[in-house]
C-alpha cells in the first residue's frame, strides 16, 4: 500500500493510502458524527422549504462551482437544464473514478461518505428527480461496504425513503465513466457510449431527463451552503475561482490528494504542496489531466491550472489528475503507454477510435516517427470519434509533437528543422 498525505480544507493533514483499502480498514464518519457537526442541515431546510431552489442554484452559481469530474460545465446550468425538462427525472452520481492518476473521489467517500449523500441528495431534491442512482467503480470494494451502510443508516434515520438511493456496481470498464455509457450499463447493457443530442439531460436514464453529477461536485455542496459562496469562490489563485483537488503522481516528494486553490500553477503546486520534485529528478513535463488532458512541458509549469487556460494550449484539466514526468521517464514510452491504455479500453463501437488507436500504437513503435501520417490520424480521431476517448486519444502524441520537439529530436525520433 501506497501511503500520501492529505490536506483538508482546515489543513488538517491526515495519511490516507492511494490503493484499495480493506473494508475493515476505513473509518469513515458515521451519521451520528456529520449530523452532531450540522450535518443534513442543508438537505433538511431544502425539504422544509426554507432554502428555495433558485436561491440554491443562485448560491452554485456566485460559488463558480463546475463539474469537477472532468467536463466542468457549471453546475447551477446542468441542473437548470434538467429541472427544465418534463417528470419523472433522475439523478444520477458518477463514482466511476477511472481517469488514470486520479484518486481524489476516493478520498472523499472514505472519509465523508455522508457529507457527499447529502449533496447528492440535495441534488436529487432540486431536479425533484424519482430515484438517486449512485454509480460505483467495481475496484472500489471497500467503499461499496461504506457506502451500503451510510444509505442504511440514513433510511434507519428516516432522512430517506427505502430504496430511494440505488447503488450500483460497475464492472471494470474506463467508458463507463463517459456519462451516456454509464447510463447504458445502468439500464444492463453494455457500457457504450451514446450519440448526442439528445443529452442525458433531455433523454438519459430509462429515457427521462438525467442529472449526472461527479462525487466531488456535490460533496462541495454543503460545505458551498455552510460556509457561503463567496467563501468558496475566494478559495481561488490567478483570478480563478473555488478550491480543486489535485490528484498528484509520478516524480514528486509527497504524491497524493491536495486540496489546493483553483488556478494554481504546477510550479506552485510543486513547491507548496508536494515539496518538491523527488531527489535526483529534474521536471521535464506534466499531464494535467490524467491519461486524456495531453501533456505539457516544464517550460509551461507557470499556467494556471484550470479548465479555460489549458485549452488555449491543446490541453485540459480534466478531473486535475497531475502526473509528473523528469527527466528519466521515456516520453515515447509514456504516450505508447497511454495509447495502449486507450486501445485497451475503447469500446469499439467506432472505426475511427478502435482502429485509430490500434494503428496509432503501432505508429509510435517506428524507429522514426512518420509525422504526417500520425498528425492526420489524430485528425481523424478527433474529428470523427463519437465520445471523448477517441477524441483525446492522440492528446499524448500531439502534445509531444507540439511541445517536446527538443526531446523527440535528441531520441532520433524526428528529424531536425
Ligand atoms: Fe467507443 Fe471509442 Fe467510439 Fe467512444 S470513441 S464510442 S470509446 S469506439
Amino acid at each position: 500500500h501506497h501511503h500520501v498525505l492529505y490536506a483538508t480544507p482546515e489543513g488538517v493533514e491526515a495519511v490516507v493510502d492511494t490503493g484499495h483499502t480493506h473494508p475493515e480498514a476505513i473509518l469513515w464518519q458515521r451519521l451520528a458524527d456529520y449530523r452532531a457537526t450540522g450535518g443534513y442541515a442543508l438537505l433538511t431546510r431544502c425539504r422544509a422549504g426554507e432554502v428555495g431552489v433558485e436561491a440554491l442554484l443562485d448560491g452554485l452559481e456566485r460559488a463558480g462551482l463546475r463539474g469537477l469530474g472532468g467536463a466542468g460545465f457549471p453546475t447551477f446550468r446542468k441542473w437548470q437544464a434538467v429541472r427544465a425538462e418534463p417528470a419523472p427525472r433522475y439523478a444520477v452520481i458518477n463514482a466511476d473514478e477511472g481517469e488514470p492518476g486520479t484518486f481524489k473521489d476516493r478520498v472523499y467517500l472514505e472519509r465523508e461518505p455522508h457529507r457527499f449523500l447529502e449533496g447528492a441528495l440535495v441534488s436529487a431534491w432540486a431536479v425533484e428527480a424519482s430515484a438517486l442512482y449512485i454509480y460505483l467503480r467495481d475496484e472500489y470494494p471497500g467503499l461499496r461496504r461504506v457506502l451500503a451502510e451510510a444509505i442504511a443508516e440514513l433510511e434507519a434515520a428516516c432522512l430517506v425513503a427505502p430504496g430511494f438511493v440505488v447503488l450500483r456496481r460497475g464492472a471494470g470498464a474506463y467508458i463507463c465513466g463517459e456519462e451516456s455509457a454509464l447510463i447504458e450499463s445502468l439500464e444492463g447493457k453494455p457500457g457504450k457510449p451514446r450519440h448526442r443530442p439528445p443529452f442525458v439531460a433531455q433523454r438519459g436514464l430509462f429515457d427521462r431527463p438525467t442529472l449526472v453529477n461527479n462525487v466531488e461536485t456535490v460533496y462541495w455542496i454543503p460545505l458551498i451552503h455552510e460556509k457561503g459562496a463567496d467563501w468558496f469562490a475566494s478559495q481561488g489563485r490567478h483570478g480563478r475561482k473555488g478550491l480543486r483537488s489535485f490528484s498528484v503522481s509520478g516524480r514528486v516528494k509527497r504524491p497524493g490528494v491536495h486540496l489546493a486553490p483553483a488556478g494554481i500553477t504546477l510550479a506552485e503546486l510543486l513547491e507548496e504542496y508536494c515539496g518538491g520534485m523527488a531527489e535526483g529528478h529534474r521536471l521535464v513535463g506534466y499531464l494535467p489531466g490524467g491519461a486524456s488532458g495531453g501533456i505539457l512541458p516544464a517550460g509551461k509549469a507557470d499556467l494556471p491550472l484550470d479548465f479555460d487556460t489549458l485549452q488555449e494550449h491543446g490541453c485540459f484539466i480534466g478531473s486535475a489528475a497531475i502526473i509528473v514526468l523528469s527527466d528519466r521517464d521515456d516520453l515515447r514510452a509514456v504516450a505508447a503507454n497511454l495509447l495502449a491504455f486507450f486501445a485497451d479500453e475503447s469500446c469499439g463501437q467506432c472505426t475511427p477510435c478502435r482502429v485509430g488507436t490500434e494503428k496509432m500504437l503501432t505508429l509510435l513503435e517506428r524507429d522514426e516517427w512518420d509525422v504526417e501520417a500520425l498528425e492526420r490520424l489524430a485528425r481523424v480521431m478527433m474529428d470523427a470519434s463519437i465520445c471523448g476517448l477517441g477524441q483525446a486519444a492522440p492528446n499524448p502524441v500531439l502534445s509531444l509533437l507540439r511541445d517536446f520537439r527538443g526531446e523527440l529530436e535528441a531520441q532520433n525520433l524526428i528529424v531536425k528543422g
